[in-house]
Protein backbone atom coordinates (compact mmCIF):
# COMPACT_ATOMS: atom_id res chain seq x y z
CA UNK A 1 0.00 0.00 0.00
CA UNK A 2 1.24 3.32 -0.83
CA UNK A 3 -1.12 5.76 -0.12
CA UNK A 4 -1.78 7.08 3.25
CA UNK A 5 -4.25 4.77 5.33
CA UNK A 6 -6.28 7.80 6.59
CA UNK A 7 -9.78 6.67 7.45
CA UNK A 8 -12.60 8.75 6.45
CA UNK A 9 -13.66 10.65 9.42
CA UNK A 10 -14.82 13.77 7.59
CA UNK A 11 -17.44 11.92 5.73
CA UNK A 12 -20.31 13.60 7.58
CA UNK A 13 -21.30 15.91 4.06
CA UNK A 14 -21.93 12.37 2.28
CA UNK A 15 -23.86 10.91 5.20
CA UNK A 16 -28.32 11.21 4.12
CA UNK A 17 -28.76 11.08 7.66
CA UNK A 18 -26.93 14.12 8.75
CA UNK A 19 -24.00 14.96 11.15
CA UNK A 20 -22.44 12.71 13.67
CA UNK A 21 -22.88 14.85 17.12
CA UNK A 22 -19.46 15.57 18.42
CA UNK A 23 -19.30 18.63 20.73
CA UNK A 24 -21.09 19.18 23.86
CA UNK A 25 -23.03 21.87 22.53
CA UNK A 26 -23.72 19.59 19.75
CA UNK A 27 -25.53 17.02 22.24
CA UNK A 28 -27.80 20.21 23.57
CA UNK A 29 -28.83 21.70 20.24
CA UNK A 30 -29.73 18.40 19.18
CA UNK A 31 -31.83 17.89 22.85
CA UNK A 32 -30.29 15.05 23.74
CA UNK A 33 -29.02 16.65 27.01
CA UNK A 34 -30.68 19.79 28.93
CA UNK A 35 -28.28 23.17 28.25
CA UNK A 36 -27.41 23.34 32.17
CA UNK A 37 -25.51 20.10 31.87
CA UNK A 38 -23.43 21.64 29.18
CA UNK A 39 -20.43 22.72 31.57
CA UNK A 40 -20.29 18.89 32.70
CA UNK A 41 -19.94 17.46 29.54
CA UNK A 42 -17.70 19.93 28.54
CA UNK A 43 -15.42 18.37 30.97
CA UNK A 44 -16.15 14.97 29.86
CA UNK A 45 -15.04 15.64 26.71
CA UNK A 46 -11.84 17.38 27.11
CA UNK A 47 -11.08 13.87 28.40
CA UNK A 48 -12.78 11.36 25.99
CA UNK A 49 -13.66 11.46 22.90
CA UNK A 50 -17.79 12.14 21.90
CA UNK A 51 -19.40 10.95 18.58
CA UNK A 52 -23.25 10.43 18.49
CA UNK A 53 -24.11 9.28 14.87
CA UNK A 54 -27.46 10.58 13.52
CA UNK A 55 -29.19 7.20 13.32
CA UNK A 56 -28.01 6.57 17.27
CA UNK A 57 -29.19 9.77 17.89
CA UNK A 58 -33.00 8.83 16.71
CA UNK A 59 -32.86 5.85 18.94
CA UNK A 60 -32.53 8.58 21.99
CA UNK A 61 -35.81 9.22 24.04
CA UNK A 62 -34.50 12.31 26.02
CA UNK A 63 -37.55 12.35 28.31
CA UNK A 64 -36.43 8.95 29.72
CA UNK A 65 -33.78 9.23 32.10
CA UNK A 66 -32.91 5.48 31.78
CA UNK A 67 -32.13 5.21 28.18
CA UNK A 68 -30.62 2.24 27.57
CA UNK A 69 -28.88 3.96 24.15
CA UNK A 70 -28.15 7.64 26.27
CA UNK A 71 -26.34 5.52 28.67
CA UNK A 72 -24.04 3.86 26.33
CA UNK A 73 -23.36 7.74 24.63
CA UNK A 74 -24.03 10.34 26.36
CA UNK A 75 -21.25 11.38 28.50
CA UNK A 76 -21.75 11.54 32.15
CA UNK A 77 -19.93 13.58 34.62
CA UNK A 78 -18.96 10.07 36.11
CA UNK A 79 -16.56 9.46 33.94
CA UNK A 80 -14.14 11.99 35.42
CA UNK A 81 -14.02 9.62 38.51
CA UNK A 82 -11.62 6.84 38.25
CA UNK A 83 -11.70 3.99 41.05
CA UNK A 84 -8.52 2.40 42.50
CA UNK A 85 -8.99 -0.67 40.43
CA UNK A 86 -9.59 0.73 36.75
CA UNK A 87 -6.47 1.24 34.59
CA UNK A 88 -5.83 3.02 31.44
CA UNK A 89 -4.77 -0.42 29.90
CA UNK A 90 -7.81 -2.59 31.44
CA UNK A 91 -7.10 -5.92 29.61
CA UNK A 92 -3.15 -5.55 29.18
CA UNK A 93 -2.51 -4.67 25.48
CA UNK A 94 0.23 -2.70 25.99
CA UNK A 95 1.95 -6.09 27.34
CA UNK A 96 1.83 -7.77 24.31
CA UNK A 97 2.34 -5.43 21.82
CA UNK A 98 5.53 -6.07 19.24
CA UNK A 99 4.99 -3.47 16.83
CA UNK A 100 3.01 -1.04 16.56
CA UNK A 101 -1.07 -1.60 15.47
CA UNK A 102 -0.07 -5.46 16.76
CA UNK A 103 -1.54 -7.17 19.89
CA UNK A 104 -0.18 -10.98 19.65
CA UNK A 105 -1.51 -12.43 22.61
CA UNK A 106 -2.26 -15.62 21.72
CA UNK A 107 -0.19 -17.95 19.59
CA UNK A 108 -2.71 -18.64 16.17
CA UNK A 109 -4.30 -14.97 16.43
CA UNK A 110 -3.38 -11.29 16.35
CA UNK A 111 -5.16 -7.62 16.93
CA UNK A 112 -4.24 -5.93 13.90
CA UNK A 113 -5.55 -2.04 14.32
CA UNK A 114 -5.46 -0.01 11.18
CA UNK A 115 -7.16 2.79 13.04
CA UNK A 116 -8.04 4.61 16.44
CA UNK A 117 -11.20 6.51 15.76
CA UNK A 118 -14.75 4.84 15.25
CA UNK A 119 -18.25 6.07 14.34
CA UNK A 120 -19.35 6.26 18.14
CA UNK A 121 -17.39 6.94 20.96
CA UNK A 122 -18.88 4.44 24.14
CA UNK A 123 -18.80 5.46 27.30
CA UNK A 124 -17.61 2.28 28.65
CA UNK A 125 -15.50 1.95 25.98
CA UNK A 126 -12.23 -0.52 27.53
CA UNK A 127 -9.72 1.14 24.84
CA UNK A 128 -11.25 4.83 25.68
CA UNK A 129 -7.70 6.09 26.72
CA UNK A 130 -6.01 5.03 23.06
CA UNK A 131 -9.36 5.94 20.69
CA UNK A 132 -10.36 8.80 19.42
CA UNK A 133 -10.03 11.97 16.84
CA UNK A 134 -6.58 12.67 17.92
CA UNK A 135 -5.27 9.02 17.40
CA UNK A 136 -3.05 8.79 14.77
CA UNK A 137 -3.82 5.63 11.95
CA UNK A 138 -0.77 3.20 11.13
CA UNK A 139 1.38 5.39 8.33
CA UNK A 140 2.29 3.31 5.28
CA UNK A 141 5.61 2.20 7.13
CA UNK A 142 3.73 1.13 9.92
CA UNK A 143 0.86 -0.75 8.61
CA UNK A 144 3.76 -2.51 6.08
CA UNK A 145 5.41 -3.43 9.32
CA UNK A 146 2.61 -5.16 10.88
CA UNK A 147 2.22 -6.73 7.81
CA UNK A 148 5.54 -8.24 7.79
CA UNK A 149 5.20 -9.33 11.35
CA UNK A 150 2.10 -11.75 10.27
CA UNK A 151 3.84 -12.44 7.01
CA UNK A 152 7.17 -13.95 9.08
CA UNK A 153 5.16 -15.51 11.58
CA UNK A 154 3.61 -19.10 10.06
CA UNK A 155 2.02 -19.94 13.28
CA UNK A 156 -0.54 -17.15 12.75
CA UNK A 157 -3.98 -18.32 11.61
CA UNK A 158 -6.09 -15.55 12.39
CA UNK A 159 -5.86 -11.72 11.88
CA UNK A 160 -8.57 -9.73 13.71
CA UNK A 161 -8.74 -5.93 12.35
CA UNK A 162 -9.68 -3.76 15.56
CA UNK A 163 -9.13 -0.46 16.39
CA UNK A 164 -10.90 1.73 16.28
CA UNK A 165 -13.30 0.93 14.47
CA UNK A 166 -11.48 -0.51 10.93
CA UNK A 167 -15.14 -0.38 8.59
CA UNK A 168 -14.01 3.39 9.33
CA UNK A 169 -11.13 2.96 6.92
CA UNK A 170 -12.18 4.53 3.26
CA UNK A 171 -13.13 1.38 1.04
CA UNK A 172 -10.64 1.61 -1.36
CA UNK A 173 -7.71 1.33 1.88
CA UNK A 174 -9.54 -1.25 3.39
CA UNK A 175 -9.77 -3.12 0.05
CA UNK A 176 -5.72 -3.18 -0.32
CA UNK A 177 -5.59 -4.08 3.59
CA UNK A 178 -7.62 -7.24 2.84
CA UNK A 179 -6.14 -8.09 -0.19
CA UNK A 180 -3.15 -7.86 1.41
CA UNK A 181 -3.67 -10.03 3.89
CA UNK A 182 -5.86 -12.64 1.93
CA UNK A 183 -2.44 -13.27 0.22
CA UNK A 184 -0.48 -14.48 2.78
CA UNK A 185 -0.68 -18.22 3.25
CA UNK A 186 -0.63 -19.23 6.32
CA UNK A 187 -3.32 -17.44 7.61
CA UNK A 188 -6.84 -19.11 6.81
CA UNK A 189 -9.22 -16.17 8.21
CA UNK A 190 -9.77 -12.25 8.81
CA UNK A 191 -12.06 -11.06 11.32
CA UNK A 192 -13.60 -7.90 11.42
CA UNK A 193 -14.59 -6.45 15.26
CA UNK A 194 -17.25 -3.31 13.78
CA UNK A 195 -19.56 -1.40 15.32
CA UNK A 196 -20.50 0.82 12.29
CA UNK A 197 -23.37 -1.44 10.58
CA UNK A 198 -25.15 -0.70 13.98
CA UNK A 199 -24.84 2.61 14.31
CA UNK A 200 -24.63 3.68 10.78
CA UNK A 201 -26.39 1.32 8.54
CA UNK A 202 -26.04 3.29 5.94
CA UNK A 203 -22.07 3.49 5.77
CA UNK A 204 -22.66 -0.34 4.95
CA UNK A 205 -22.49 0.28 1.36
CA UNK A 206 -21.80 -1.99 -1.81
CA UNK A 207 -18.56 -0.62 -2.02
CA UNK A 208 -17.63 -1.20 1.53
CA UNK A 209 -18.83 -4.96 1.13
CA UNK A 210 -16.82 -5.17 -1.85
CA UNK A 211 -14.21 -4.10 -0.15
CA UNK A 212 -14.07 -7.48 1.87
CA UNK A 213 -14.12 -9.99 -0.85
CA UNK A 214 -11.77 -12.56 0.16
CA UNK A 215 -10.56 -15.95 -1.10
CA UNK A 216 -9.99 -16.53 2.85
CA UNK A 217 -13.28 -16.76 5.54
CA UNK A 218 -13.80 -13.26 6.39
CA UNK A 219 -16.02 -12.97 9.37
CA UNK A 220 -18.25 -10.01 10.61
CA UNK A 221 -18.39 -9.19 14.38
CA UNK A 222 -20.89 -7.07 15.12
CA UNK A 223 -20.96 -4.78 18.58
CA UNK A 224 -24.49 -4.34 19.36
CA UNK A 225 -26.05 -4.18 23.22
CA UNK A 226 -29.47 -3.49 23.32
CA UNK A 227 -32.91 -4.83 21.16
CA UNK A 228 -33.64 -0.87 19.96
CA UNK A 229 -30.29 -1.02 18.23
CA UNK A 230 -31.38 -3.27 16.09
CA UNK A 231 -33.65 -1.24 13.29
CA UNK A 232 -34.86 -1.72 10.02
CA UNK A 233 -32.04 0.12 8.95
CA UNK A 234 -29.49 -2.00 10.93
CA UNK A 235 -31.49 -5.46 9.62
CA UNK A 236 -31.17 -4.21 5.95
CA UNK A 237 -27.23 -3.90 6.29
CA UNK A 238 -27.50 -7.55 7.62
CA UNK A 239 -29.13 -8.48 4.77
CA UNK A 240 -26.63 -7.02 2.42
CA UNK A 241 -23.44 -8.34 4.59
CA UNK A 242 -25.05 -12.18 4.69
CA UNK A 243 -26.11 -12.00 1.04
CA UNK A 244 -22.85 -11.12 0.01
CA UNK A 245 -21.55 -14.44 1.58
CA UNK A 246 -20.25 -13.02 4.90
CA UNK A 247 -20.46 -14.64 8.27
CA UNK A 248 -22.08 -12.52 10.97
CA UNK A 249 -20.99 -12.97 14.52
CA UNK A 250 -22.19 -10.82 17.43
CA UNK A 251 -20.44 -9.25 20.81
CA UNK A 252 -21.95 -7.64 23.48
CA UNK A 253 -20.94 -5.96 26.85
CA UNK A 254 -22.47 -6.55 29.43
CA UNK A 255 -23.89 -3.43 31.20
CA UNK A 256 -25.59 -2.63 34.05
CA UNK A 257 -28.62 -0.36 33.21
CA UNK A 258 -28.55 -0.99 29.74
CA UNK A 259 -28.77 -4.90 29.26
CA UNK A 260 -28.23 -7.00 32.55
CA UNK A 261 -31.29 -8.09 32.76
CA UNK A 262 -32.38 -12.04 30.92
CA UNK A 263 -35.29 -10.24 29.05
CA UNK A 264 -33.32 -7.83 27.77
CA UNK A 265 -30.74 -10.12 26.93
CA UNK A 266 -32.84 -12.57 25.03
CA UNK A 267 -34.19 -9.72 23.38
CA UNK A 268 -31.51 -8.93 21.42
CA UNK A 269 -29.84 -12.06 21.15
CA UNK A 270 -33.45 -13.33 19.91
CA UNK A 271 -32.99 -10.75 17.41
CA UNK A 272 -29.89 -11.19 16.41
CA UNK A 273 -30.08 -14.68 15.31
CA UNK A 274 -33.35 -13.65 13.90
CA UNK A 275 -31.10 -11.38 11.16
CA UNK A 276 -28.45 -13.75 10.73
CA UNK A 277 -25.92 -12.83 13.82
CA UNK A 278 -24.86 -15.38 15.57
CA UNK A 279 -24.07 -14.18 19.35
CA UNK A 280 -20.33 -15.23 20.55
CA UNK A 281 -19.49 -12.80 23.30
CA UNK A 282 -21.21 -11.30 25.94
CA UNK A 283 -18.30 -9.31 27.89
CA UNK A 284 -17.73 -8.63 31.37
CA UNK A 285 -16.94 -5.23 31.70
CA UNK A 286 -13.50 -4.39 31.74
CA UNK A 287 -12.10 -1.89 34.31
CA UNK A 288 -11.70 0.86 31.72
CA UNK A 289 -11.19 4.41 33.72
CA UNK A 290 -14.21 5.67 34.72
CA UNK A 291 -16.87 3.43 33.91
CA UNK A 292 -17.91 1.66 37.30
CA UNK A 293 -21.46 2.52 36.84
CA UNK A 294 -21.69 0.38 34.08
CA UNK A 295 -20.06 -2.90 36.02
CA UNK A 296 -21.80 -5.50 37.00
CA UNK A 297 -20.51 -8.30 39.90
CA UNK A 298 -19.31 -11.91 37.89
CA UNK A 299 -22.51 -13.37 39.92
CA UNK A 300 -24.78 -11.04 38.04
CA UNK A 301 -23.90 -11.61 34.74
CA UNK A 302 -23.76 -15.98 35.87
CA UNK A 303 -27.38 -15.71 36.79
CA UNK A 304 -28.33 -13.83 34.03
CA UNK A 305 -27.18 -16.34 31.72
CA UNK A 306 -28.49 -19.22 33.19
CA UNK A 307 -31.85 -17.77 33.28
CA UNK A 308 -31.48 -17.06 29.58
CA UNK A 309 -30.21 -20.97 29.53
CA UNK A 310 -34.11 -22.19 30.00
CA UNK A 311 -35.48 -19.57 28.50
CA UNK A 312 -33.60 -19.19 25.01
CA UNK A 313 -32.84 -21.17 21.86
CA UNK A 314 -29.06 -22.27 22.16
CA UNK A 315 -28.88 -20.55 19.19
CA UNK A 316 -29.51 -17.09 21.68
CA UNK A 317 -26.60 -17.90 24.08
CA UNK A 318 -23.24 -16.50 23.65
CA UNK A 319 -20.41 -17.14 25.38
CA UNK A 320 -19.87 -15.14 28.71
CA UNK A 321 -15.99 -14.01 29.21
CA UNK A 322 -13.96 -11.93 31.39
CA UNK A 323 -10.41 -10.36 29.51
CA UNK A 324 -8.16 -10.34 32.51
CA UNK A 325 -6.00 -7.93 33.45
CA UNK A 326 -2.52 -7.85 32.92
CA UNK A 327 -2.79 -9.35 29.40
CA UNK A 328 -3.66 -13.20 30.66
CA UNK A 329 -6.45 -13.49 27.94
CA UNK A 330 -10.09 -14.00 28.23
CA UNK A 331 -11.69 -16.53 30.38
CA UNK A 332 -14.90 -18.05 30.22
CA UNK A 333 -16.47 -17.41 33.04
CA UNK A 334 -20.31 -18.37 32.50
CA UNK A 335 -22.37 -20.37 35.11
CA UNK A 336 -21.54 -24.18 35.89
CA UNK A 337 -24.01 -26.65 36.19
CA UNK A 338 -21.68 -29.60 37.53
CA UNK A 339 -21.30 -30.35 40.89
CA UNK A 340 -20.26 -33.73 42.91
CA UNK A 341 -22.27 -35.41 45.48
CA UNK A 342 -21.33 -36.19 48.93
CA UNK A 343 -20.20 -39.83 47.93
CA UNK A 344 -18.15 -38.41 44.49
CA UNK A 345 -20.58 -38.60 41.95
CA UNK A 346 -21.52 -36.22 39.44
CA UNK A 347 -24.29 -34.03 39.72
CA UNK A 348 -25.55 -32.15 36.77
CA UNK A 349 -27.63 -29.02 36.98
CA UNK A 350 -30.82 -28.79 34.48
CA UNK A 351 -32.33 -25.57 33.41
CA UNK A 352 -34.88 -25.81 35.73
CA UNK A 353 -32.24 -26.20 38.40
CA UNK A 354 -33.10 -29.64 38.79
CA UNK A 355 -29.96 -31.62 39.81
CA UNK A 356 -29.21 -35.56 38.69
CA UNK A 357 -26.97 -37.49 39.22
CA UNK A 358 -24.53 -38.71 35.85
CA UNK A 359 -24.44 -41.26 35.33
CA UNK A 360 -27.56 -42.07 36.59
CA UNK A 361 -27.77 -45.03 39.05
CA UNK A 362 -29.91 -46.84 36.75
C1 LIG B 1 -10.04 -10.79 22.26
C2 LIG B 1 -8.72 -10.98 21.64
C3 LIG B 1 -8.52 -11.95 20.66
C4 LIG B 1 -9.63 -12.82 20.15
O1 LIG B 1 -9.99 -13.79 21.07
P1 LIG B 1 -11.04 -14.90 20.62
O2 LIG B 1 -11.28 -15.65 21.89
O3 LIG B 1 -10.40 -15.72 19.56
O4 LIG B 1 -12.25 -14.19 20.10
C5 LIG B 1 -7.26 -12.11 20.14
N1 LIG B 1 -6.24 -11.36 20.55
C6 LIG B 1 -6.38 -10.43 21.49
C7 LIG B 1 -5.19 -9.63 21.89
C8 LIG B 1 -7.63 -10.19 22.07
O5 LIG B 1 -7.79 -9.25 23.00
Amino acid sequence: MTDTLTPIENRDEQSPAGRTLRRASDLVDAGLVDRDRLIEIERVAARYAIAVTPDVAALIDPADPADPIAAQFIPSAAELTTTAAERADPIGDEAHAPIKGIVHRYPDRVLLKPVHVCPVYCRFCFRREMVGPGGAALTPVELAAALDYIRARPAIWEVILSGGDPLMLAPRRLAALIAALDAIPHLGVIRIHTRLPIVEPGRVTARLIAALAAEKAVFVVLHANHPHELTAAVGDACRRMTRAGLPLLSQTVLLRGVNDDPGVLTELMRGLVARRVKPYYLHHGDLAPGTSRFRTGIAEGQAILRAMRGDASGLCQPSYVLDLPGGHGKVPVGPNYLTRSDDGRTLVEDFRGNRHIYPPAS
